[in-house]
């Protein structure tokens, strides 16, 4: 085989990537597709009653969503009354979070609309502050491990913005650059490059799974793995449908008729992207995202490093490397055992009785798949030379730790994860993260996700931490540091049993405990679960919540009616607030009400 370097993707850009035919949103229309048939799991059988959201009865709301209906159009709204299936990656449910980590009943919407366009989006809201009903507006709801495409308020309207805004509006080649809808998945944006002709020269950043909404992910401040991937970090203008339904276009796009709304981030005056990410105060409609040039040579390698205590040390190499730009990507330095759970399963170890993973078990299989305690998953880019050069440089450094093995393509065999690595890394979606999810049976995860300074002394602080807190709740603590610039995410998957109720709270209470002991530390978390927002939120605690009294003057401000999202990153709105709709764990939530138990409205047609 010819060596891997130059393009690191011999093999080529395939046009399509291969998916199963059911890639997308459903509710509970999930039996036409007969792929579907092998993994349907039902959370809760049909028949179900539609919840209702505060302040209203089951009158009340069924008049309220047969004139949004008559609005929209009867076929672009439904009720949620349907069976909770959790299905898929692929088929992702609107009725409920599919990884549910409460009850699956009790995270859900009361109806789901399709708007078409922004004026669609415009109208939904004027309807909701009409009529007072709570909504929640997903681009493409694959928001999995953070509450997937579920509302925090039980009862509230989802706004699927992906079905059917999903168009790529623009495609600067000249500057790299592109306009997209919600719904424009990192798949169809990489394949509309292909089709265009230009995917070899344009890249676009792919997380580790592609069926994510390119703007919902970059709205969570979502990561991928090139040079662009902090993805926030690389849009470029947005189109924001305020709370009150005005529209307004951020940095250049607020002037009549510029040419540089993708070109120039700020305008003049304020610049207000950043209240529009992990927030409630506006529906992004347009967004302009950065696309990366083909920097003309790649080369991709893994670092396995023999001994957990490698961390510090590495770490402290790490750091430099990053801060010079010489390794050019979000870097990722992965725990042995999460790197090893995409081959097998929990029960392919040996356990002791709490389900954690004996040591001596762990070390046959890292023998086996000839990794390390720790792995390391970098490139480096441009042409031959310098990849050459710049390689050898961080083998030499990383090297300083005894017993660390190199490995590139060549190295590998083709299972090998490094594979799929050349691909994230030049832009190419891939599904073999899936893979994971056979961790346990019925596996769903959250994501605990603190933020580490680049040193080893708080990687190795927060990775020791978290280990011990969770194996003392019986979980495998699975690590995983994205690399950026000066700080870290640092990502565990938290991977538990959903069908399992006790391992659910479990698992809850886990997490919650790690945000407690995080917090005493002064670390926070960059990005969590619904269930989980408002102890998060209550972290973020200098001078006495202060960030907080002014996230809720800017709420109340924009939305003088609490409409839209209530509780999004625990901000309440005012008559929200106190009232026993925040989250701070031990709650006995029972998923519905009297009221609820009577109603069930039918048909929309
Ligand atoms: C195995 C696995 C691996 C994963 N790996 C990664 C990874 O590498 N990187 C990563 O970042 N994530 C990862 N995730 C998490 C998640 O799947 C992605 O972040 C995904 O892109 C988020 O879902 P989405 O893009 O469909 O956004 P959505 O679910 O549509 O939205 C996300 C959030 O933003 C809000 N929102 C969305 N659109 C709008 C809008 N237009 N206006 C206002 N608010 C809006 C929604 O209310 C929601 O709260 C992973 C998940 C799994 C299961």
């Amino acid at each position: 085989m010819a060596p891997f370097v130059s393009t690191a993707v011999p093999e080529g850009r395939p046009k399509k990537i291969d998916r199963p035919p059911w890639h997308g949103s459903c509710l509970g229309q999930h039996e036409t597709s007969p792929w579907f048939e092998e993994s349907l799991r039902l959370a809760k059988e049909s028949p179900r009653k539609i919840p209702i959201p505060p302040g209203h009865t089951a009158q009340s709301l069924e008049v309220a969503l047969r004139d949004l209906a008559e609005i929209l159009g009867q076929q672009w709204v439904k009720f949620n009354d349907v069976p909770l299936i959790d299905g898929d990656y692929h088929a992702v449910p609107l009725s409920h979070d599919s990884y549910h980590i409460l009850d699956p009943d009790d995270l859900v919407p009361s109806a789901v609309c399709w708007p078409a366009d922004t004026e669609d989006v415009v109208k939904t809201v004027k309807w909701a502050n009409k009529w007072k009903v709570p909504i929640w507006p997903i681009s493409v709801g694959r928001n999995l491990g953070y509450g997937g495409s579920a509302p925090r308020v039980r009862g509230s309207l989802v706004l699927d913005l992906g079905r059917r805004m999903d168009r790529i509006l623009s495609v600067d080649t000249e500057n790299a650059v592109c306009l997209i809808e919600p719904g424009v998945q990192y798949v169809t944006l990489y394949e509309h490059l292909q089709e265009i002709g230009v995917g070899n020269d344009l890249w676009v950043d792919v997380p580790d799974l592609p069926g994510g909404s390119v703007m919902g992910n970059a709205l969570e401040r979502g990561v991928g793995y090139t040079p662009y991937g902090d993805h926030w970090a690389h849009h470029i203008g947005l189109e924001v449908v305020t709370p009150t339904g005005e529209v307004i276009r951020t940095g250049m796009g607020s002037m009549e008729g510029s040419e540089c709304w993708q070109l120039f981030p700020y305008g003049y005056g304020p610049h207000q992207d950043g209240i529009f990410s992990q927030s409630n105060y506006g529906i992004v409609t347009k967004m302009g995202m950065e696309l990366l040039p083909n920097p003309g040579g790649v080369r991709v390698f893994m670092a396995a490093f023999p001994r957990r205590e490698d961390l510090y040390q590495a770490i402290e190499i790490i750091r430099p490397l990053m801060i010079k730009k010489i390794i050019g990507n979000v870097p990722m330095f992965r725990l042995g055992l999460q790197d090893a759970s995409l081959y097998k399963t929990r029960d392919d170890f040996e356990l002791d009785e709490r389900g954690i993973v004996k040591p001596d078990s762990l070390k046959k299989v890292i023998e086996e798949l000839k990794t390390g305690e720790w792995v390391f998953y970098a490139v480096v880019y441009g042409p031959d030379e310098i990849t050459q050069a710049k390689y050898e440089y961080v083998k030499k450094q990383l090297g300083q730790i005894n017993g660390t093995k190199f490995y590139q393509r060549e190295d590998v065999p083709p299972e090998h994860y490094l594979h799929n690595y050349a691909h994230y890394t030049t832009g190419i979606p891939t599904w073999r993260e899936l893979d994971r999810m056979k961790w346990v049976p019925n596996a769903s995860h959250m994501f605990f996700a603190p933020v580490s300074a680049n040193s080893g002394q708080d990687a190795e602080r927060q990775s020791n931490m978290c280990k011990k807190r969770m194996e003392e709740y019986g979980f495998n603590c699975l690590d995983t540091f994205f690399i950026g610039t000066r700080a870290m995410h640092h990502v565990i998957s938290f991977m538990y049993n959903r069908k399992d109720a006790e391992e659910r709270t479990r698992a809850l209470a886990c997490i919650r405990a790690l945000i407690d002991d995080c917090a005493k530390l002064g670390i926070g978390e960059y990005r969590t679960h619904l269930a989980l927002q408002d102890q998060v939120a209550k972290t973020y605690n200098w001078n006495d919540g202060a960030i907080m009294k002014f996230n809720e003057k800017i709420k109340d401000a924009l939305d003088p009616n609490g409409i839209l999202q209530p509780g999004r990153s625990g901000i309440w709105p005012k008559e929200y607030r106190g009232k026993g709709f925040e989250l701070w764990g031990g709650e006995r939530r029972s998923a519905s009400t009297e009221s609820e138990a009577e109603i069930s409205f039918g048909s929309l047609a």
